[in-house]
């Protein structure tokens, strides 16, 4: 039998909906394993399910996810509370050969003065500025080479998943999540006669990374997913496509760009 977790948002919705899905799920033999799931369900919104992936971030060969929504339908959420028992028959049913997709997951490792590095993974992206709003200068490097030099009020990676997040705010593509690619998108950089950055989001491929040399400062905040870790210390913040990533069970499909109308451009007449 199946071995599941519920990671859900405070919400009275959430915990209701939690609540009832438990109870089937462990009537039909499903066994509750908080440690070692195999399926984890998150309840919430979009936002929870950023922090049901860090909870398991460590067990991505292992763990599949599915979310839903308790508003509306989500970019990771394929299922809205509405749709509760409807999802709870298909995961009982398909136990045994449930259809899975993944998505890119971006590492950010951050190595400071002394070689030791901090290793952290986004789902949706990182961001790398200075803690104060003052100007973050760094210098660029692609595939090792020397790119840039950037200047501005900092640097925002987004997976293709994470496109359709802060990336988008901020003039990124959206990318279709079947692609094996990162972004590295601009956050208002300087751009005059005597400072000029490439100005446009670039697109990296698999097999190439890119490496930050922040001028040194003691006030860098590196946000993977909104959660923000503050460094006093940078030589080198390298991001690359993660070798593992997040899969998740496909009990329907729902087409990437749907979502996108979706979202940002719901009922305009055709
Ligand atoms: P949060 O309150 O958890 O999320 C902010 C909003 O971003 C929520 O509406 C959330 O949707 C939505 N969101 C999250 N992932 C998304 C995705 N992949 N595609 C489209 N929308 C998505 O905020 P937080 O804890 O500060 O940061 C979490 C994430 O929110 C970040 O990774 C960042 O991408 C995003 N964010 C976006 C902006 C912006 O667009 N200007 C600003 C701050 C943060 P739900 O309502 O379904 O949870």
């Amino acid at each position: 039998m199946m071995k599941f977790w519920i990671h859900n948002n405070t919400k009275a919705k959430s915990v209701k909906a939690s609540q009832h899905m438990r109870k089937r799920l462990i009537k039909a033999g499903l066994v509750p394993d908080e440690q070692n799931p195999e399926l984890v369900i998150s309840i919430g919104g979009d936002g929870t399910l950023l922090s049901t992936f860090h909870k398991y971030e460590k067990q991505l060969d292992k763990v599949m996810f599915v979310a839903l929504h308790t508003g509306h339908l989500g970019f990771y959420a394929d299922w809205i509370d509405d749709e509760i028992d409807e999802l709870v028959e298909r995961i009982i049913e398909q136990q045994d050969n449930v259809r899975t997709t993944s998505y890119p997951v971006i590492q950010v490792n951050v190595e400071d003065s002394k070689g030791n590095v901090s290793s952290y993974r986004a789902i949706n992206e990182g961001i790398v500025r200075r803690l104060t709003s003052l100007t973050m200068k760094t210098q660029v490097n692609i595939d090792t080479e020397y790119f840039e030099n950037f200047r501005g009020d900092g640097l925002c990676f987004a997976t293709p998943t994470g496109s359709t997040a802060y990336a988008k705010a901020i003039g990124g593509a959206l990318i279709h999540p079947k692609v094996d690619i990162f972004q590295m998108v601009e956050i208002a950089s300087i751009n005059n006669r005597v400072f000029r950055t490439i100005s446009s989001p670039i697109i990296i491929p698999k097999d190439q990374r890119i490496d930050l040399y922040p001028e040194k400062a003691d006030d860098y905040v590196v946000s993977c997913d909104g959660q923000p870790v503050e460094f006093s210390d940078i030589k080198k913040i390298s991001v690359s496509l993660c070798e593992k990533r997040a899969t998740f069970a496909q009990y329907r499909h729902v087409h990437f760009w749907s979502r996108v109308e979706n979202a940002f451009l719901g009922k305009n007449e055709k």
